[in-house]
């Protein structure tokens, strides 16, 4: 989508450090990272968020979690680690682009909000 600045990078018009690639699916080093691994996991194709995903994406939406679960493995979050998706204004969502967060390689607040 014009001006989504996910899109461009899954483009490749935009730098990211990659991770992970393969036809539908990206995944990068959040530029600003709030725990040793922050990476985001997006797919190509333009999606504004979870509540935008159509019927006929799941096995699009599965793939993105099995991949974060491959993430998670290659960085060694033997400990644990966090999937989310923030969602609209009021979920904190600055990147209307789905992506999900993989947060880890520290202890995180066990809390919400
Ligand atoms: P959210 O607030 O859930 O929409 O998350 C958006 C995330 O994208 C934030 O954690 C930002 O740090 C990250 N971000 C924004 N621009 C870039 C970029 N060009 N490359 C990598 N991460 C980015």
């Amino acid at each position: 989508m014009a001006g989504c600045i996910f899109c461009k990078i899954a483009a490749g018009e935009l730098p990211s450090e990659k991770i992970y690639e393969d036809d539908e699916i990206l995944a990068f080093n959040d530029l600003y990272p709030v725990a040793p691994v922050h990476a985001l996991i997006i797919p190509k194709v333009h999606i504004d968020g979870i509540n935008m995903a159509k019927e006929g994406q799941e096995a699009l939406l599965g793939r993105m979690l099995l991949t974060a679960k491959k993430i998670a493995e290659q960085k060694n979050l033997k400990n644990g680690y966090r999937i989310l998706t923030n969602v609209g204004e009021d979920g904190g969502q600055s990147v209307k682009h789905l992506h999900f967060h993989i947060i880890g390689g520290r202890k995180l607040e066990a809390k919400f909000g």
